[in-house]
């Protein structure tokens, strides 16, 4: 687990790439720069871990451009302390970016090959997010209400367990759409029954698929 002087400097690199595309929120501009994204990566793919890129992390799934991970986070704006559930962990790089913010953080992964694989990556670099292998379509009605959620995969249809799920006053970030066109959507809960949704740019995610994938 070599974090080493090159790659730090390679990361700020990155950040400041980020800065300069319009990413404003110093406090995500700021995690990003202390989450060794180079980590989450097999080492095979160590040459774009610094670069504006989608990277393959097995199981056919990819880790998202950082542009699409800060415009995510952004659009999230998570407060220290909030409880925040996150849909489909990955390699577990946008977990830890919200670690690094002070939430307290519940993330669903349907792969069980990833979830696993995840969970040691995630530990070993001292993050102690609430992982739970099964199906985010279902999100964790035990836990409810959360202050904010972030699916991290794209979904055809709402999740309506997930409106469900969402405390008055919170927010969802989810893209939403079919095949290539996604879209990043905003949806504030604004009461009980009213809820806003709010469409930003196109964006590019691997489908949210119902039911769990057991290895
Ligand atoms: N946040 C991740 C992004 C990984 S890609 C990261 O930082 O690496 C999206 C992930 O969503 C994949 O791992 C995929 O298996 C998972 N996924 C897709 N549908 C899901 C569902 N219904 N429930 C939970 N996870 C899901």
């Amino acid at each position: 687990m070599v974090d080493s002087l090159r790659q730090k400097g390679l990361r700020q690199k990155m950040v400041n790439a980020l800065r300069q595309k319009g990413v404003a929120d110093e406090r995500v501009l700021s995690a990003m720069l202390r989450v060794p994204r180079h980590l989450f990566l097999d080492s095979a793919f160590d040459k774009l871990a610094y670069t504006d890129e989608a990277v393959p992390i097995g199981a056919g799934q990819t880790l998202s451009h950082p542009s699409t991970v800060a415009t995510q986070t952004q659009l999230l704006q998570p407060k220290v302390g909030e409880k925040i559930l996150e849909i489909g962990t990955g390699s577990g790089y946008q977990a830890a970016v919200l670690c690094a913010l002070g939430v307290e953080l519940y993330s669903i992964e349907r792969q069980q090959l990833l979830f696993e694989k995840t969970k040691q990556t995630l530990s070993s670099m001292g993050f102690r997010p609430s992982l739970i292998f099964g199906d985010g379509f279902e999100g964790l009605p035990k836990h409810a209400p959360f202050a904010k959620i972030i699916v991290t995969c794209g979904a055809s249809e709402t999740p309506v367990n997930l409106l469900k799920q969402l405390a008055v006053g919170g927010r969802m970030v989810i893209p939403m759409g079919s095949g290539n066109s996604l879209r990043m959507c905003t949806i504030d809960r604004l009461s009980e029954t009213e809820f806003k949704q709010t469409k930003h740019g196109n964006c590019d995610f691997v489908p949210m698929i119902k039911g769990v994938k057991s290895s």
